[in-house]
């Protein structure tokens, strides 16, 4: 067996490294975990893999995106009866042609119902469904910081509905400006919340420390049930930043 040794690139990359008798670093991800290995020269010390990892890292981000993205759900088609998901819950996609303007219209239980032309293809009923996703999911958000701003005692200047790969949501800290992933309409309300609280603790404690963690208990003792669920759930992507 070779020796791994777990070098700490980032506090969300680390990778396992192997030393053998060869010239070159060799970098590899793999399936399906995104695992990251490089096998470096016995004389190469570990600050010089350190570097060459740093310096690889849209590389391997990339490829772990991937190999996250083929363990998702198949991708939709905007198809009659295709499942849907809308906070938490499945409906049934109804698609109704028409020859007006596209919309969709939630009215019942058990469907969405997806008003559009005719000759519409895949991506244009995927443009409707997502701005309707974007509509809905920023009626939800508005309430949710209003009662955080002030349970927190903090502002948000800004805030935003954003189609993002890897991340749930992000803060920047100096803007006060929140970034919300619009794939949350999809999940239960309190994982938005949960997503949106997380973010506004950022301006409290901008690291995941102790300090952060204590913040979040205090606020939202329940924070890790939702954590887990929103990892859990179908379209969901294995273990996400944010
Ligand atoms: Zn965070």
């Amino acid at each position: 067996m070779e020796e791994v040794k777990i070098l700490n690139i980032t506090s969300q990359l680390s990778i396992d490294v192997v030393r053998k008798d060869i010239k070159n670093m060799h970098l590899a991800v793999y399936p399906p975990t995104g695992r990251v290995r490089i096998a470096a020269p016995l004389r190469i010390d570990d600050e010089a893999v350190r570097l060459f990892a740093i310096s690889k890292i849209a590389w391997i981000r990339k490829h772990q995106r991937n190999f996250l993205a083929q363990d998702r759900q198949p991708p939709r088609q905007f198809k009659e009866r295709e499942s849907h998901y809308f906070q938490g819950k499945r409906y049934l996609l109804r698609i109704v042609e028409h020859d007006a303007a596209p919309k969709v219209l939630f009215k019942t239980k058990s469907f969405i119902d997806l008003y559009v032309r005719p000759e519409s293809t895949t991506e244009q009923r995927q443009i409707i469904i997502n701005e309707w996703y974007r509509i809905e999911l920023k009626k939800l958000i508005q309430p949710i910081i209003d009662k955080w701003e002030k349970q927190i005692g903090v502002t948000i200047n800004d805030w935003q509905v954003k189609q993002m790969k890897t991340k749930w949501g992000t803060c920047n800290i100096e803007k006060k400006r929140i970034w919300v992933n619009l794939e949350l309409a999809k999940k239960p309300l309190h994982c938005l919340e949960y997503i949106v609280v997380h973010e506004m603790i950022h301006l409290l404690e901008r690291h995941h420390n102790d300090r952060f963690l204590s913040l979040m208990e205090k606020y939202m003792p329940q924070w890790k049930f939702y954590k887990e669920e929103l990892n859990r759930l179908p379209v969901s992507h294995g273990e996400w930043d944010y």
